[in-house]
């Protein structure tokens, strides 16, 4: 039997209505700027979406289905972009500025951008790289230029145009279209930490219904009353839903665009009386070390959500005792749009049982199933024990890449389930912990090291700022740990302390068997430690 219910496509046009319309006074855009913070009223910022949807439609010819890239930081032109591309049938591809070189031209070919609108402070680096980039047929930049660049971006032989210009004559209303809810709307490419990118399509109705997660209670919970400040890129897996689920919350965006260090970070927090956000742990990290030695006030803030690696529990305890901020860890990926899972405690629970919780990867959010799958294909327990592949399936979690072959949906998807290679284990009440990914997990004489575990317990050593723990081949034990660490200003330790230190929690076996005391631990273009680049520095001999 039908039920009697309207079909409703769930579209990220509805979500730009809903904010525009009911919230278009109260919602804003905060862009930091050199000089000061830059509005733009929700009312506003539907206005000039309209605007942009036209200009792309009318004036550059964008048809449903072409891929609109974007090469932008975190500001409310990418916002308008995120919302007025997807809304007009076509495909919003957000380039992640950090990728290499190489990587960039060869995710912009392979989604076949023909339009990039371009941030003017990165338009020097895009000029540099338009040349090789073969479906491009204009480049949009935001924000004046020097002639110079201008120079650069028009010997390509696109056409370029200056945003303002651009949308400056346009209707301020687009009659969206109703959309297929099922249709690609926007393009993120994996950041390549352990590969090659690939690139992960989202369907309107995928972006619709994980945005609405960011509004319950057993997330973030994020209501009109929030001011949240994504930190983490809007290239970076859609900025874990954050600038959708403002939107659709009808709460307003503080969005730091290239000012990234801690100290404008605190500014932003202190004046725009930011109450949420989102980061990888590196930047929490940057921020705490600010707030334990400036005069900042964060008694705006309630909850720091962090994710895209492990944050370690030192980090959360700091932010607890020290400033009694509450740092939320979540997990996901850019295959599962990305919010998996979310470590609110259970009710009822206090105390230390209750950081137990918060140090998890987190519950898996509703419709979000999982399975453990050991190396032997078989499923495992949810026994909170039993470890293995962690394998995802769900309405936001994707079921390919963008012209994957079958070889790599072969290799990548287990009967449709989404092979995430990461080891965890589940508790019987949903609680996922991920002991490590399944290239970076040690092998040590047929036993399981976890280097996260390791470099968790590393960072609550009070002389460490950083520690990064990679396998390094052994002849007799296959590999064994190798720690990198960065020692805090006005610290010194020896690998002898380090070990000791660690001996408490560890076997002895399982201890780190090479120090290397460096400067920084390589960071990938998220942010998080770059193991792949370890290895190769180790390689070249230059870690050890
Ligand atoms: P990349 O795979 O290129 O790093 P993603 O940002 O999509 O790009 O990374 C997803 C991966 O990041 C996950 O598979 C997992 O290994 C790791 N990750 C994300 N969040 C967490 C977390 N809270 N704890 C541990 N690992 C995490």
């Amino acid at each position: 039997m039908h039920s009697t219910m309207q079909q409703g496509p769930l579209l990220t046009s509805e979500i730009l209505t809903y904010a525009s319309r009911l919230h278009g006074s109260t919602g804003e855009a905060v862009t930091w700027t050199a000089d000061g913070p830059r509005r733009v009223s929700y009312a506003e910022l539907g206005r000039r979406t309209a605007r942009l949807a036209n200009a792309l439609r009318a004036k550059l010819g964008v048809t449903p289905d072409q891929r609109v890239g974007t090469f932008m930081w975190n500001n409310s032109e990418h916002v308008e972009a995120y919302f007025g591309v997807p809304s007009m049938g076509a495909v919003l591809h957000q380039l992640n500025i950090r990728l290499f070189p190489e990587q960039l031209v060869y995710v912009a070919n392979h989604a076949e951008d023909q339009v990039v609108i371009v941030d003017n402070s990165l338009a020097p680096a895009f000029a540099k790289l338009l040349p090789e980039m073969s479906t491009v047929r204009h480049v949009v930049v935001n924000g004046p230029v020097p002639s110079e660049v201008r120079a650069a971006l028009d010997a390509s032989g696109r056409e370029v145009h200056d945003y303002e210009q651009l949308i400056g004559d346009q209707p301020d209303t687009y009659d969206w279209p109703r959309l297929d809810e099922t249709q690609a709307a926007a393009m993120c490419y994996t950041s390549g930490t352990t590969g090659e990118p690939k690139g992960v399509v989202y369907s309107h109705r995928s972006i619709f219904l994980h945005s609405l997660q960011l509004g319950l209670a057993s997330t973030i919970g994020i209501g009109p009353t929030d001011r949240v400040l994504p930190v983490v890129p809007m290239f970076h897996a859609n900025a874990w839903g954050l600038v959708h689920g403002a939107l659709a919350m009808g709460a307003s965006l503080v969005l730091p665009d290239r000012f990234l260090q801690a100290e404008p970070l605190a500014a932003m927090i202190q004046q725009e009386r930011v109450t949420t956000g989102g980061g990888v742990p590196t930047i929490w990290a940057g921020l705490l070390n600010h707030l334990d030695t400036h005069e900042v006030d964060t008694s705006s803030l309630r909850a720091l959500l962090v994710g895209g690696a492990a944050c370690p529990p030192a980090l959360m305890r700091a932010y607890d005792e020290r400033h009694g901020i509450q740092v939320l860890h979540a997990y996901g990926m850019t295959e599962t749009s990305p919010l998996a899972s979310v470590a609110v405690p259970p009710p009822g629970v206090e105390g230390e049982e209750a950081f137990r919780y918060r140090v998890t990867q987190g519950r898996l959010a509703v419709g979000v199933q999982a399975r453990i799958v050991a190396a032997d294909g078989s499923s495992q327990p949810w026994d909170g024990k039993a470890q293995g592949e962690l394998e995802l399936a769900g309405p936001w979690i994707t079921g390919s890449y963008f012209r994957a072959t079958p070889e790599e949906i072969a290799e990548e998807f287990d009967d449709g389930w989404l092979r995430t290679g990461d080891i965890a284990t589940v508790t019987p009440d949903g609680y996922v912990t991920i002991t490590d990914r399944s290239k970076d997990v040690i092998k040590s004489g047929g036993e399981w090291i976890s280097s996260v575990d390791l470099e968790n317990v590393l960072m609550g050593h009070p002389a460490v700022l950083e520690a990064s723990v990679i396998g390094v081949p052994d002849e007799k034990w296959s590999e064994r740990p190798l720690a990198a660490v960065v020692v805090r200003d006005g610290h010194s330790v020896t690998p002898e302390e380090l070990r000791e230190f660690l001996s408490g929690e560890f076997a002895h076996w399982q201890l780190p068997e090479h120090w290397a005391f460096v400067e920084e631990v390589p960071k990938t273009s998220v942010g998080k430690f770059d193991k792949k680049a370890m290895r190769a520095m180790y390689a070249e001999g230059e870690l050890w």
